[in-house]
């Protein structure tokens, strides 16, 4: 089962297993066509790219531009710790780990 939205029409339909993973939507109105793989790759890559490539409003989380700055959704100034990249994160205990392990070189 897998939802998918018509590029011509703009509806959406719920495709199971016994239909063809190509063909002719189901609107009768409408004369185009579907792929079931094509489909499959776009959720795949909405959902990937909504979820580790954006930063959310601590207050409202609604995805913001930029990790400093107002949040156009609320228009709070937006600086929290929950809208830190999850990379960044990373990228910092890395550094952190790297400075402690020179100062402890340094000190022995
Ligand atoms: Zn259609
Ligand atoms: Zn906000």
């Amino acid at each position: 089962m897998l939802k998918i939205r018509c590029h011509d029409c703009d509806q959406a339909f719920i495709w199971v297993d016994d239909m063809p993973p190509r063909g002719k939507c189901p609107n009768p109105d409408c004369e185009g066509t579907y792929d079931v793989h094509q489909a499959l790759k776009e959720n795949l890559d909405a959902r990937t790219s909504s979820a580790a490539d954006s930063l959310l409003c601590p207050a409202c989380g609604g995805v913001i531009p930029s990790r400093w700055g107002l949040c156009p959704h609320c228009g709070k100034f937006t600086a929290g710790p929950r809208s830190f990249r999850k990379r960044d994160i990373f990228l910092a205990v890395a550094l952190f780990l790297l400075i402690l392990s020179l100062l402890v070189r340094l000190a022995l």
